[in-house]
């Protein structure tokens, strides 16, 4: 549980030994507390239309229409079986994985229809798609925040660490703004009539299924020249932290990977600009690569778990954390996590949205 290797980072040797120790009883004190965190930090209105809301949708990230494509049996694999093991019998049903609930039904089935439209992939996205992707990664993420704001101060609490998680909580504080700064950009974007509120930077339409389904938001740490894009150690609350938006599509007969930011966004110019010259398949093997280093919330299709559960390259890769690199004051962080997040690095796993990889069709 992501949660629990965060928490083990903060704790002395003492503290980690009697932690092996009583594993259980500590895991046990934890999902109490992911519990009450929850419960605390459930708003009373929808995040999108401000009215009053007892009952949140389950929303998906990634369109049900998506997972589908990628289910064997209604069943499909989420990454959390990747960091949380053993995870062989850990296969999630279309209705539990990676979801939220901030917002209203009505608003669930009518604000991103442009986008969840399967129809709508043969041809380059609108601005307005770009603009429903945008709003629902930032709502994922607003929601995710506010739990763990909630959680960092009930841990804090709960075993005598306050300090060490305040700064936790500070950090997620200032995330939570600019979440939510994207968000109310993006919802102005959906109504806009104008189409050059996102800058879409790649689009690719690949003649089969990939066996990977993807939505989300990512800031980088470096770019492909070893550049620094987010300083993600940054002190200061005036730096704002920069994400880019990635999809990955898996449709009935093809896919659509797509890459995109906020207009004027030009903290990732160079990086665009070193990304547009690689060929295709280097293209998709960094997408790829980002995919698996920088998030913990992709779904995959049943046909590669093998490939997936028995790649330690692909595990160790799937299990880094930016706060693993936090915790010695004397080093350079930055370059330890730009040497970690190294993209250069992306032939050393798998690249899963390569022709051969693809899902076999029923
Ligand atoms: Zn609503």
């Amino acid at each position: 549980m992501e949660d629990v290797s965060l928490l083990k980072l903060g704790l002395t040797e003492e503290e980690k030994k009697n932690y092996d120790k009583k594993k259980i009883e500590f895991n046990k004190r934890v999902g109490n507390l992911q519990k009450v965190s929850r419960a605390e930090a459930k708003n009373a209105q929808c995040f999108i239309c401000g009215k009053e809301c007892s009952s949140f949708c389950n929303s998906h990230s990634v369109p049900q229409f998506l997972l589908e494509n990628i289910s064997v049996a209604g069943k499909f694999y989420h990454s959390g079986n990747l960091v949380d093991m053993p995870m062989v019998d850990k296969d999630k049903g279309l209705n539990e994985a990676g979801t939220f609930k901030i917002i209203c039904r009505d608003c669930d089935s009518s604000v991103f229809s442009d986008y969840e439209n399967p129809e709508a992939y043969y041809q380059k996205p609108t601005d307005k798609m770009l603009a429903q992707i945008a709003m629902k990664n930032n709502l994922k993420s607003i929601s995710k925040r506010q739990f763990e704001i909630n959680l960092y101060k009930n841990m804090g609490k709960e075993f005598g660490n306050p300090d060490m998680m305040s700064g936790m909580e500070s950090i997620s504080s200032t995330d939570l703004k600019e979440y939510i700064d994207e968000f109310k950009y993006a919802k102005k974007a959906c109504n806009s009539k104008w189409e050059d509120n996102y800058y879409l930077s790649y689009f690719e339409s690949l003649p089969y299924v990939v066996p990977i389904a993807f939505q989300n938001n990512i800031a980088l740490v470096s770019d492909l020249e070893g550049g620094t894009i987010n300083d993600i150690y940054n002190p200061s609350s005036d730096y704002v932290i920069k994400s880019i938006h990635l999809c990955v599509f898996p449709l009935k007969n093809h896919s659509v990977v797509m890459m995109f930011c906020k207009n004027g966004e030009n903290r990732y110019s160079k990086f665009f600009k070193q990304f547009r010259k690689l060929s295709t398949e280097e293209k998709l093997k960094v997408i790829n690569y980002i995919i698996f280093i920088y998030s913990e919330d992709y779904y995959f299709y049943k046909g590669i778990d093998q490939e997936i559960l028995g790649n330690e390259n692909l595990k160790d890769v799937a299990k880094t954390t930016p706060l693993s690199f936090a915790t010695n004051p004397d080093a350079d962080s930055l370059a330890a996590a730009k040497d970690t997040y190294d993209l250069n690095k992306r032939d050393s796993i798998p690249n899963f949205l390569s022709e051969t990889y693809q899902v076999e069709q029923s």
